[in-house]
């Protein structure tokens, strides 16, 4: 039987993970909440997708058939993925948990709204019949994934972050920097070290973060240390044999910048320009006795789509295995790993 799904906040993250639930065949999109019945609204429901929303008679006047409310919306659905704003998750618990249902929320939210925090590749087991996830932000489940990936070959014992944030989302049109670059925030370190920490408790992680004026990507400029000495070959074999994760020569295939990646996902076709792998630039590898440095990009509005899709079936648990669901999720959805050249 498939498992129920329903998506509270149908934004950037939301219409993602939506559109992902419908592309698995042990899962079944039962319906999405909306607040506005914008644009967004009229492609999902031509798109075949249930909308469920307080403002019915709003919806009505718009032309836009609903299901009911978002009540009637978790009452239907074995698990909902939480994709409403910051915050504002945590105050839909108490529903989810008085009508019965398994929940998956978002980075926005503190850790302790749920059980366990996630990352597919780090944790998966942790989550294997909890009623609340927490799956991690962009930026802590991109380092998650590295981290987590180097600590099984070569075991690491420091990380010191630098986070370069994308300013806004493209969808963000009121927000910035425009014209400025942003100590976000200017007390170190950022959030992001101790949300790593939600996931892998005895790391040695520092971090800072700073917003840029671009909407495309993060990028994160990393210096560790290894257990072992190591040469820059192994630690690209490593990652590039790892789920979800590309490495490449930016010098080779003539890549400057963010810009270039993300003109990348549109000639792959993806869908949205969406890049929900960690793309590690080979060049930025270098290694000094047990130290090392590396230099990678997060597309923010796209990383989380297959941990959340892992989340719903180790909470259900119709998937015990990690690597088992990563590699179906990851089929499904066109994920790629290894090294990726012109
Ligand atoms: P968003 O603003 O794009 O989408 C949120 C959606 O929820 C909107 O459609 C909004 O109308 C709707 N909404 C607002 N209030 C609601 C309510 N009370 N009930 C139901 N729906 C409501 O936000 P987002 O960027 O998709 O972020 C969602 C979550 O994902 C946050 O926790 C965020 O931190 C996390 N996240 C965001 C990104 C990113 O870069 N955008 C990356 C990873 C994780």
């Amino acid at each position: 039987m498939k498992v129920k799904v329903a998506v509270n906040g149908y934004g950037t993250i939301g219409k993602r993970i939506a559109n992902a639930v419908m592309l698995q065949d042990d899962m079944e999109l039962i319906g999405v909440s909306k607040v506005t019945p914008d644009f967004t609204a009229l492609l999902a429901q031509k798109r075949g997708i249930k909308i469920y929303t307080n403002k019915q008679k709003e919806f009505r006047e718009a032309g836009i058939e609903t299901q009911g409310n978002i009540e009637d919306m978790v009452k239907v659905a074995d698990v909902i993925i939480d994709a409403t704003p910051n915050g504002v998750g945590a105050t839909y618990k108490e529903l989810y948990k008085s009508n019965g249902k398994k929940a998956i929320f978002q980075g926005g939210e503190k850790a302790s709204v749920a059980e366990v925090s996630f990352n597919s590749l780090a944790n998966y087991k942790q989550a294997l019949g909890k009623s609340f996830v927490r799956v991690v932000s962009c930026n802590t489940t991109a380092l998650t994934r590295v981290i987590s990936t180097l600590d099984k070959s070569f075991g690491v014992t420091k990380i010191r972050a630098s986070i370069i944030r994308r300013g806004s989302d493209i969808n963000e049109v009121k927000k910035g920097p425009l014209d400025s670059i942003n100590f976000d925030p200017p007390k170190s370190p950022s959030h992001h070290a101790e949300d790593v920490k939600t996931i892998l408790p005895n790391l040695d992680i520092f971090s800072m973060a700073v917003a840029v004026p671009s909407p495309l990507m993060h990028v994160h400029v990393i210096y560790g240390e290894l257990r072992e000495k190591v040469k820059s070959d192994d630690i690209i074999e490593v990652l590039s044999s790892t789920n979800r994760i590309v490495t490449l020569s930016a010098e080779e295939m003539g890549i400057e910048g963010t810009g270039n990646l993300f003109e990348l996902a549109r000639e792959l076709g993806r869908h949205r320009s969406d890049m929900p792998e960690v793309i590690v630039i080979e060049d930025s590898i270098k290694t000094f006795g047990n130290e090392f440095s590396l230099i990678y990009t997060v597309h923010q509005e796209s990383i989380v789509v297959p941990e959340n899709i892992d989340a719903i079936r180790a909470i259900t648990g119709i998937e015990r295995d990690a690597i088992k669901s990563i590699e179906k999720t990851d089929k499904s959805l066109g994920i790629m790993k290894g090294k990726l050249k012109a």
